[in-house]
């Protein structure tokens, strides 16, 4: 296969993120304490602030404890107390700090599709807390561009291959998240290879279009067959 650009998504492609934003929830629900409310049924509560607020504010561990703060001033049935929103505020900490552990496949197949191919991260995001991961995974040296955005839409895939003047038909976009990473890229013209992660945040996830010019694989090591054929 002659050289390609592989745009990589990074929050669970390339390392594990949405656990730590599951682990916070569990949290949350144990602070609540709600008397009839499942943590189901909060979850849905807050991915209904999480949709309205992530247009203005975008994504990432503060918004999300915005989010939940929200959430609980409009769920909890007692007297909020201030050590209420220290804890809940202590969450968005507990998600930064965490160390990044890479997916399964990743430290040793980049080196060998960097070696052949042109490597782009690209990710939606805080932009600080984005490039702070990106720096402590230790694996940034393998990607030519580091490209985070607000929103990865049918938009921001033509302004990438128009402003970085990649041909559409030799550019892929590896990812977990049928919504940011597979179906905008499909519909911008670029090929794609879905990766399927199990704990995919619920508002990455949508029916993925059909398309000739996708590909599944499943986990991140798979990438070698597709991209290097071993
Ligand atoms: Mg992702």
């Amino acid at each position: 296969m002659k050289r390609q650009h592989l745009l990589i998504d990074a929050d669970d492609t390339l390392w594990e993120n949405n656990i730590y934003f599951e682990q916070a929830f569990d949290r949350f629900c144990e602070l609540l304490q709600h008397s009839t409310l499942t943590p189901a049924e909060v979850r849905a509560a807050l991915d209904a602030i999480e949709i309205e607020n992530n247009k203005i504010h975008g994504y990432g561990a503060h918004n999300f404890v915005r989010n939940l703060r929200q959430c609980f001033e409009a769920l909890v049935e007692r007297d909020p107390h201030p050590t209420h929103f220290e804890e809940i505020a202590s969450y968005a900490h507990g998600i930064l700090q965490m160390p990044i552990e890479l997916m399964p496949g990743v430290a040793e197949t980049l080196p060998r599709l960097a070696a052949q191919h042109e490597l782009t991260v690209f990710t939606k995001g805080a932009h600080e807390e984005q490039s702070s991961k990106i720096a402590r995974s230790g694996i940034g040296h393998w990607f030519t561009h580091c490209e985070i955005v607000k929103e990865k839409n049918r938009d921001a895939y033509h302004d990438l291959v128009a402003r970085l003047r990649f041909d559409p038909g030799s550019t892929w976009m590896i990812g977990n998240s049928p919504k940011s990473d597979i179906n905008p890229a499909l519909a911008a013209g670029l090929r794609a290879v879905y990766v399927p992660h199990e704990r995919t945040w619920t508002l990455e996830r949508e029916e993925i279009v059909t398309s000739d010019r996708l590909l599944v694989a499943e986990g991140f090591g798979e990438l070698a067959r597709i991209f290097l054929g071993s």
